[in-house]
């Protein structure tokens, strides 16, 4: 199972960020972490990724255990810029999507030419919702505007506003709208690359277990390609905004743990 303890061998920090103050709609994803992790280890499944390595009996994965939020951004910071101080590569369950603001603020001290990849229903781009510029709603606003990435590529958006567009065009993000959407359409990514997954890119009709329910979006298996088809290895994900009070039988949550595996794959591989 996933070590406790760091040892020499370890590459990859697991860390749940149970948050969701800044959702604008529902509550309930300060609930993701423990359910993936309880997904994750949920006896109907084995730990082995579709490359066939087994995470099991992998040393490199420690489960550094959840960031006790107080002050929701420097704790933030603070807590993701340790994992990366230790030379690790951390893996952040989420919360709801604002937490990606404060995890690149980390990034970007060590990463000053970051990509990501953006996957998502929504642009996350509102320079601020409802009076929260922390709101879910806004965190890309907040790293672009702060240039704490270089490139922003987003895939599966289906619900752009023209307020959103011009965020967007004034950051020159790169948008992959979901009715346009081709795996080829993926420009190829540089390293180093951080991976932003919100579980509501997938179709509802595939992830129930979520607070936004945005019809005509992507299959499980679209987006295992898509992860499957990330070359350079990432140094950072986070997968966010699985609302296990909105699931059924744990669906949803077995989901974001099958896309933990294939993101830990893509990570085990040396470069
Ligand atoms: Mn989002
Ligand atoms: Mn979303």
């Amino acid at each position: 199972m996933l070590n406790q303890q760091k040892t020499k061998n370890t590459t990859i920090a697991l860390k749940g960020i149970p948050f969701d103050a800044n959702s604008s709609y529902l509550p309930g994803a300060a609930k993701g972490p423990g359910a993936i992790r309880k997904a994750l280890l949920s006896p109907s499944a084995n730990l082995s990724t579709e490359s066939i390595i087994d995470l099991g009996s992998s040393c490199q994965i420690i489960d550094a255990g959840d960031i006790q939020v107080r002050d929701f951004f420097p704790d933030i910071v603070q807590a993701t810029r340790e994992i990366l101080s230790s030379n690790l590569s951390p893996v952040i369950l989420g919360g709801d999507h604002s937490i990606t603001y404060p995890v690149i603020k980390a990034f970007s001290e060590k990463f000053p030419d970051l990509t990501i990849l953006h996957l998502d229903a929504h642009g996350d781009l509102y320079n601020d919702f409802e009076g929260n510029k922390f709101s879910h709603a806004s965190p890309f606003a907040r790293i672009m505007e702060e240039g704490l990435a270089t490139r922003l590529i987003q895939v599966g958006i289906r619900t752009l506003t023209p307020h959103q567009k011009i965020q967007a065009d004034r950051f020159g993000v790169e948008i992959i709208e979901m009715k346009h959407f081709q795996i080829r359409s993926i420009p190829e990514l540089a390293s180093p690359l951080y991976l932003s997954l919100d579980m509501d890119v997938l179709d509802p009709a595939f992830a129930p277990g979520i607070s936004h329910y945005e019809p005509g979006g992507m299959s499980t298996r679209q987006v295992i390609s898509i992860l499957q088809s990330i070359k350079p290895t990432l140094v950072g994900a986070d997968i966010v905004e699985l609302n296990p009070d909105r699931d059924f039988n744990e669906m949803t949550a077995m989901t974001a743990a099958k896309f933990l595996k294939e993101i830990i794959d893509n990570m085990l591989r040396k470069p």
